[in-house]
């Protein structure tokens, strides 16, 4: 869909307010470690579905944890490339299951679809990023790249 300069930070903030109500249920924390301007060209529609997949995930895999649930989110420049890492402290991805996650029709939840990654690399490739997965027995973070504008 059309492309347009965004502010990545002010849409993910949209995107949080839009999901307050959900994260107040679940006593998540949402932590913005680091907020900067970062333009971006890209759909605003896409990149919103973007956003809430991996918000949607962080807090499924938060309600695994019984207390100090937490999101973070940080954004990062590199050369001509912004990131956006979102994190949680929720468990740990096994390490054979971190290639798979991106497949689709992969799911652990009972009523998972388990497309919600997979959407969102095709997404984001689809703007010249990456996508890419860390986790380890503290935490399990998403960290985004998109090119951005520099002018
Ligand atoms: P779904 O949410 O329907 O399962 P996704 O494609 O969004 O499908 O995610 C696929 C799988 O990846 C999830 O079922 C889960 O096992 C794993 N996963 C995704 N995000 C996280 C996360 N933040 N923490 C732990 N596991 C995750
Ligand atoms: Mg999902």
């Amino acid at each position: 869909s059309k492309r347009e300069m965004l502010d990545l930070s002010e849409l993910l903030d949209e995107v949080l307010s839009f999901m307050y109500p959900s994260l107040l249920d679940g006593s998540v924390k949402v932590q913005e470690i680091s907020k900067r301007e970062t333009r971006v060209i890209a759909s605003k529609d896409e990149l919103r579905q973007v956003f809430l997949n991996l918000l949607l995930n962080s807090i499924d895999a938060l309600q695994k944890i019984v207390s100090d649930r937490t999101i973070t989110i940080e954004f990062e420049i590199i050369d001509n490339m912004t990131y956006v890492h979102i994190g949680n402290n929720g468990p740990m991805i096994p390490p054979k299951q971190i290639q798979t996650i991106f497949e689709p029709f992969f799911t652990t939840k009972e009523l998972g679809t388990g497309i919600g990654l997979y959407i969102c690399r095709k997404i984001i490739e689809s703007h010249q990023g990456t996508i890419q997965c860390y986790s380890d027995e503290h935490s399990t973070r998403f960290s985004l790249s998109l090119p951005h504008i520099t002018s």
